[in-house]
């Protein structure tokens, strides 16, 4: 699958400015939001993602996602997988499981993002799973924005990726854009405003 052509055609690769949630600036975006509105490819990524997993023989209860990002996407996967799936809220800032929602002893987890970044969100949910009881067998995203190393490319991790590198992470491509601290940012320096996604059109 072509990942980034899926993207483009969804309109979902931007091209501009944008404020990402680290401080950091990017000229490029991916609003997984644009691509998972369409329930069919929705299904598809998840249903290729489930494929990567099985192949690699981890087998799995339950799909955690964190909120709200990763929701579709751990959705899809856990179909794709015929498994359970739940999710983390933040509620005043903090990583919770909330709604009902319950982790048995020694159930096995794959913590499912969008997009994983430095991972931070992710290992957030991943924490509460464990301290429940539950084992994180593997993360996985629709895309890997280049911090991490998933399974099956050549992308060494970043200082800052924040997974542990005892579990796997499955996903389907490889993102690595450049990002620019604010006052070494080239968009800045030509007089652009950096844009926070998600807010208006983006
Ligand atoms: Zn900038």
């Amino acid at each position: 699958m072509d990942i980034e052509l899926i993207y483009k055609n969804a309109g979902a690769y931007l091209d501009g400015h944008f404020l990402l949630s680290s401080g950091n600036h990017s000229r490029y975006y991916l609003q997984s939001a644009k691509v998972l509105e369409n329930p069919r490819m929705a299904g598809e990524l998840a249903a290729e993602l489930a494929r990567q997993i099985r192949y690699s023989g981890i087998k799995a209860d339950c799909v955690c996602a964190p909120a709200l990002g990763g929701i579709l996407a751990g959705y899809e996967l856990a179909r794709a997988l015929n498994i359970r799936s739940i999710f983390t809220e933040r509620a005043d800032g903090k990583m919770t499981l909330r709604r009902g929602f319950e982790v048995k002893k020694g159930e096995k987890f794959i913590i499912c993002e969008d997009i994983i970044t430095t991972g931070g969100s992710a290992l957030e949910s991943a924490k509460i799973i464990s301290e429940m009881g539950g084992q994180i067998v593997a993360f996985a995203a629709l895309a890997n924005r280049g911090f991490c190393a998933r399974v099956g490319s050549a992308n060494t991790p970043k200082p800052t990726c924040k997974l542990p590198n005892d579990v796997p992470f499955f996903a389907l491509a490889d993102f690595d854009f450049e990002i620019f601290s604010p006052d070494e940012c080239p968009m800045c320096k030509m007089g652009s405003v950096a844009v926070k996604p998600g807010s208006r059109n983006s």
